[in-house]
């Protein structure tokens, strides 16, 4: 799955490069800069949302479209959960990780 917050700049998503499972591994806040309109922003934890993504988690979490992140301890947290995805039932469990994430 991948993480993102609807920037405040303009109409689209800012994707994270990190992933947690819940709303309570995220730093708060977390500063945001747009790479699209250049918005800088605080989000909060409950501003962030999670999608599954076809194929499950593996690589996609990394290659699935960054925009600018401060990661913090938080990414080197994550980059052992996105591993743990790999293998089978990666996409069910990719979707069941999101709905879990929503509802934290
Ligand atoms: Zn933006």
């Amino acid at each position: 799955m991948r993480l993102y917050v609807n920037c405040q700049g303009g109409p689209h998503r800012l994707y994270f490069i990190w992933v947690a499972q819940t709303r309570a591994d995220l730093p708060n806040p977390i500063n945001v800069t747009c790479n699209l309109d250049g918005t800088a922003a605080d989000y909060h934890p409950w501003e962030v949302y999670a999608e599954a993504q076809a194929g499950g988690t593996a690589g996609g979490a990394i290659l699935g479209g960054l925009l600018g992140i401060l990661a913090g301890p938080v990414g080197v947290v994550l980059g052992g959960i996105a591993g743990g995805a790999i293998g089978g039932g990666a996409e069910r469990q990719d979707a069941e990780n999101a709905r879990r994430f929503n509802g934290s």
